[in-house]
Parts: C-alpha cells; structure tokens; sequence
C-alpha cells in the first residue's frame, strides 16, 4: 500500500504545519497530483479520505486534489505542449530535443487553510 504511506505523510505534514501556526483545526487541504507522478490517484485519494478521518485536526477537512497534466517546455523555442508519451523526445513545433517536463510529477502538499 503505496499510497497509503504517502497519504499519510501528507496528513503528517499538514499537521506539523497547522501546529507550528498554532492552529487547531485544518479546514482545507489541498494536494497536487500530476499523471506522471507514479501514484494511482483513485488509491490515493482513497487513502487520504481514510487518513484523514482519523486525525482528530483533519476529520473535518475539505479535501481537494489537483490533478496536474504532463506538461513539457522546449527551451529552444519556449513552446509548452501536452506530451503524448513519457518518452516523448522532441519539440512538437520545432523539433528540438531540449524538452523538460514542466508538470506532471507533483506529488505535493500545496496549501492548507487553517483556523486558530
Ligand atoms: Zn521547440
């Protein structure tokens, strides 16, 4: 259970997090998820759900999950394109091979908002 031990130490994180503002209660969480991040997302949000129904400062939580689509940038031309493939090579405008993927890896506690 992969995504159980990341779910909960997103909770871990957000908690630690929420207590160093000395709040004490989480009212929202918000995680990005990108397609690429090897992660299966049902799983995952699943596990968070589970998680966070046992912590006393996240039960009453609204969980929101970004799913982040695979986005590559191509340093020669700056085009940003969806890619096809994970082995997606070149530039689909100008045919360049310095591609980096930009998004689609994220696996991330993005925001909290808490109350104190
Ligand atoms: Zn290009």
């Amino acid at each position: 259970m992969h995504e159980l031990s990341i779910a909960m130490s997103i909770a871990e994180l957000a908690i630690r997090e929420a207590q160093q503002a000395k709040a004490l209660k989480i009212n929202e969480i918000e995680i990005d998820v990108g397609d690429w991040s090897g992660v299966d997302y049902e799983a995952l949000q699943f596990s968070l759900n589970a998680v966070l129904q046992s912590e006393e400062m996240l039960r009453h939580s609204k969980l929101i999950i970004n799913r982040c689509k695979p986005m590559m940038h191509c340093k020669t031309c700056h085009h940003d394109f969806t890619p096809q493939a994970m082995y997606c090579k070149q530039c689909d405008s100008c045919g360049a091979e310095t591609l980096e993927l930009k998004q689609g890896r994220e696996l991330s506690l993005k925001a909290l908002v808490i109350e104190d």
